[in-house]
């Protein structure tokens, strides 16, 4: 183990100049696969009506058969800010992506101060599969492959904020690792948007609303059929060790058509009254995706489910709040948020699988947070914690009797 500054040196050595990675023929036993899906803002407010009125019967089939809760998230919580936080498992200003702009620019991976786990993985040869991770543009050598996500810049997303550039519409970095790569997928997976749509703007709204929503949605949904088949063919093509994919239309949804009543704050009936279900619709279309990421799910494989934070309707202390109003909303409606100061009423949620994880075991409280999944995952394949993380393994999940993690090297 070394010192925190002995580490940042390392770091940012290492982060340049990762070789190339072949097989290590030294440690043929299998490693463990560990599968993390990633969903931004998942709310389990509206998650839970669903799960009892079975509309999501394969995050059902996860809770029977795993560990979940409530996963506690960073103040004034948004995605840059908290998977940068979830993959380094340090503080914010540690890490430095502290929102989607830090210092007037577009948050970015070369302002990353911290060691991400992806890093470490690979320098321990572990196989390494990313995608559509938030706050991974320019993409960053690792020991498999990553095509980055959210604050991906291009054609008409120039900052990389909220938008998105296709695949071959990205400028200013590399969207995919290594290069070669790009070709295949855009042969094989098609040119598929990379983040989520941009929202509409309060004018492009006014007078055309129900037009708007419902084209708007089917754009929604256009991205996350590419992004499943995208995930599909990694999986199926490209299986790692550790595999880390997110998702992120569900949050964008919620800002401005969350279920919302008259008595709630911004209501407007001729958005608020159009589609109802459009918020709990994109988690009933994440449970497809989630079907589609079980079928790579065996025995062997653990998954995650992870949401960086939840999202609520507008609150208290909204207008003295100094977070309030930075981000999502340009001239959009907004509705709903999640950069409230206190992040606990925010939460995120966890979902967890695996190889001597509990069933249908219920983490209560706010005792698993966004800094424990790296500890975690590294626990899983016998790594060390280094000491500059600011979480814990989640040793509750597990059960003792038949905890089959890998032995520590
Ligand atoms: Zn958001």
């Amino acid at each position: 183990m070394v010192s925190r500054s002995v580490s940042g040196l390392l770091l940012s050595v290492s982060l340049l100049a990762i070789p190339v990675f072949g097989q290590d023929a030294s440690a043929p036993k299998a490693k463990p696969h560990v599968i993390i899906l990633g969903v931004n803002g998942m709310e389990l407010d509206i998650v839970r009506p669903l799960l009892l009125k079975g509309q999501m019967p394969n995050l059902a089939s996860v809770i029977d058969r795993g560990a979940y809760g409530k996963l506690r998230t960073v103040s004034a919580p948004n995605c840059p800010r908290v998977y940068s936080t979830l993959f380094t498992s340090t503080y914010p200003e540690e890490h430095g992506v502290t929102g989607f702009l830090v210092g007037g620019i577009t948050a970015n991976t070369n302002m990353l101060k911290e060691e991400p786990l992806w890093s470490m993985l690979s320098k321990n040869g572990i196989t390494v599969g990313m995608a559509n991770v938030p706050a991974t543009f320019p993409v960053m050598p690792v020991n498999g492959y990553m095509i980055s996500g959210m604050l991906t810049r291009g054609k008409n997303c120039e900052d990389g904020v909220l938008c998105a550039p296709k695949l071959s519409e990205v400028m200013g970095g590399d969207a995919v690792y290594p290069r070669s790569m790009q070709a295949e997928l855009l042969k094989n997976v098609g040119d598929f948007y990379i983040d989520c749509e941009r929202m509409p703007s309060a004018a492009d709204l006014k007078g055309h609303e129900a037009a708007v929503i419902d084209r708007w949605l089917a754009k929604v949904q256009l991205i996350r059929d590419q992004q499943t088949k995208l995930f599909d063919y990694l999986l199926t093509q490209h299986s790692t060790d550790f595999t880390f994919m997110v998702q992120s239309c569900e949050d964008r949804t919620g800002h401005w058509l969350y279920p919302i009543t008259p008595f709630h704050v911004g209501y407007n009936p001729s958005i608020n009254n159009v589609r109802l279900d459009a918020f709990p619709s994109q988690y009933i279309a994440f449970d497809k995706v989630l079907g589609t990421v079980l079928k790579h799910v065996d025995a062997n494989t653990y998954l995650f489910i992870v949401s960086d934070h939840g999202i609520k309707p507008l609150r208290e202390f909204e207008e003295k709040d100094p977070h309030a109003h930075m981000d999502h909303e340009k001239t959009t409606p907004v509705i709903a948020k999640h950069d409230f100061a206190d992040g606990d009423d925010v939460p995120g949620s966890f979902f967890a699988i695996g190889p001597g994880i509990k069933n249908d075991f219920r983490l209560m409280g706010l005792g698993a947070s966004v800094y424990d999944i790296a500890p975690t995952v590294l626990h899983i394949y016998g790594l060390e914690q280094p000491m500059q993380m600011r979480g814990r393994i989640l040793m509750e999940i597990f059960d003792g009797t038949e905890h089959k993690v890998a032995e520590k090297k």
